[in-house]
């Protein structure tokens, strides 16, 4: 677990054999920059942005080709014509239509994700009203123009959502499944997704959850948020992905089977380690699907967060982006290089991360924020209609700081979570169980505690309290 603190950098080049004799140190001394912001950036671990030239939803690449793939292979004619826009509604005959799932229900297993040149294999048990025709297709997809001119203020019906080889049709939710292809083929688990495509158009908001396998609040926040949801009543569509770092996750642990941090990876590469080959198989199977991105995080071991989100406020469109986020603290945090929310970010996706509670633990309190914030953010978006009971009017940010222990020993917090606090405010002790000596931690501003270390042994240098002091929003 000491290996935790350590960066993929470090590791590389680090030889094997010091690793013995110097865990100790590196467990606390992996903080030694001056500079707030970069101690910020390697303690939050979860954010990053980057400037982002517009929000609006980009086509990858993939979904390009396989609309002109799909296009051929189908040359389904009965499209063309009631499709007045160049932009042919894609109506992807030898993809499988996803099952209808009530989210209400339990799930039943996803069918495993199709390899590549198989995916004209017969499909499995369709259900009558699953099996549409093109032409049910393209009017569920488009509304013609005659519907547009004659009822301009109806809601506009959405298309149907081409995720991982499957269509989710407009007002059907469904569990597909995911698989970077990393592990041997025969032992392969896929990852589950869940896709919820609401009846009518709208922003597509993706939900991610277990990046770091031992985070374990956001995969609670993610099914509560998404079960929750009825495709006749949504606008858009929410595709979540509760636990990304699967084997990560059924090992207890933070990082992927070779000790990479995958938030540092995105949005990766084909043929790079393993790292960037599940950044990347994520990243292009489903996150270049999303118009608007919450990646979900807890505090590294043995630290815990207020719910808040990591948002890069430089930046307008995530700026703004934050606004809808009901009752959380927006710390800003330009972010780390390889990080989710920064590849999602200069992909041209709003995107944020959201922190809750501690790793290794399923905190009540943190996930009702959490997925209190999820269904006031669908509402500001128009996803939703919920009569949302706003507690905030405006979400307060911070910049912030960290708080050192300038003594090895026990840390005793004298304070809690979200406490305000003052400069020299004492926040805790460090005492020396030898020597009985106790040394007092002072926090170094006014602010908010948002968010500290559990009482743990810690040595000299051991960042724990996060003080988030108030700041104007960037540009106001
Ligand atoms: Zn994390």
């Amino acid at each position: 677990m000491l290996f935790q603190r350590l960066k993929h950098s470090t590791i590389r080049r680090v030889p094997v054999w010091l690793f013995a004799a110097t865990l100790p140190m590196y467990a606390s001394a992996d903080y030694d920059n001056a500079s707030s912001f970069l101690m910020v950036a390697q303690l939050a671990e979860d954010e990053s942005v980057e400037d982002v030239v517009r929000s609006e939803p980009r086509r990858s690449p993939a979904d390009e080709h396989q609309t002109a793939g799909d296009a051929q292979e189908s040359s389904a004619p009965e499209t063309g014509p009631s499709t007045p826009e160049s932009e042919q509604v894609v109506v992807p005959i030898t993809r499988k239509i996803a099952p209808n799932i009530d989210l209400k229900e339990v799930a039943p297993l996803p069918e495993p994700e199709p390899e590549s040149g198989s995916e004209a294999a017969p499909d499995a048990e369709l259900s009558e009203d699953e099996v549409l025709s093109a032409q049910d297709l393209s009017q569920a997809g488009a509304p013609s123009a005659e519907q547009q001119a004659d009822a301009p203020a109806e809601p506009v019906l959405a298309k149907s959502l081409s995720l991982l080889g499957k269509e989710v049709l407009p007002g059907t939710s469904t569990r597909l499944a995911w698989s970077p292809q990393v592990q041997i083929a025969g032992l392969s688990q896929t990852t589950p997704v869940l896709a919820v495509n609401g009846v009518n158009a709208g922003p597509t908001l993706c939900l991610t959850g277990a990046v770091h396998g031992d985070e374990l609040n956001g995969i609670e926040i993610v099914r509560r948020a998404m079960y929750d949801l009825d495709p006749e009543k949504l606008s858009g569509r929410v595709i979540g992905v509760p636990i990304v770092n699967m084997t990560g996750f059924q090992q207890g642990s933070r990082y992927l089977p070779d000790r990479r941090d995958l938030n540092r990876y995105f949005p990766g590469r084909q043929n790079g380690n393993l790292a960037d080959r599940v950044a990347y198989s994520l990243f292009e199977n489903v996150i270049r699907h999303c118009d608007m991105l919450v990646d979900i995080h807890t505090g590294s071991l043995k630290r815990t967060n207020l719910p808040q989100l990591r948002a890069d406020m430089n930046n307008p469109e995530v700026a703004e982006f934050t606004r809808g986020f009901d009752r959380m603290a927006v710390v800003h945090s330009s972010g780390s290089p390889g990080m989710l929310r920064t590849a999602a970010v200069e992909a041209g996706i709003r995107a944020v991360t959201m922190e809750a509670g501690e790793s290794l633990r399923i905190q009540e309190h943190q996930i009702e924020a959490g997925v209190n914030s999820l269904n006031s953010l669908m509402e500001k978006q128009g996803m939703i209609s919920r009569m949302f009971v706003w507690g905030d009017p405006e979400p307060v940010y911070y910049n912030s700081t960290w708080v050192r222990a300038e003594h090895g020993g026990i840390l005793f917090s004298e304070i809690d979570l979200g406490d305000t606090v003052s400069t020299g405010e004492v926040l805790g002790y460090v005492a020396d169980p030898i020597t009985n000596a106790q040394y007092p931690v002072r926090s170094s501003s006014d602010g908010r505690i948002i968010g500290m270390a559990v009482d743990q042994v810690v040595m000299a240098g051991f960042a724990a309290y996060h003080i988030g002091t108030e700041a104007e929003v960037p540009g106001e």
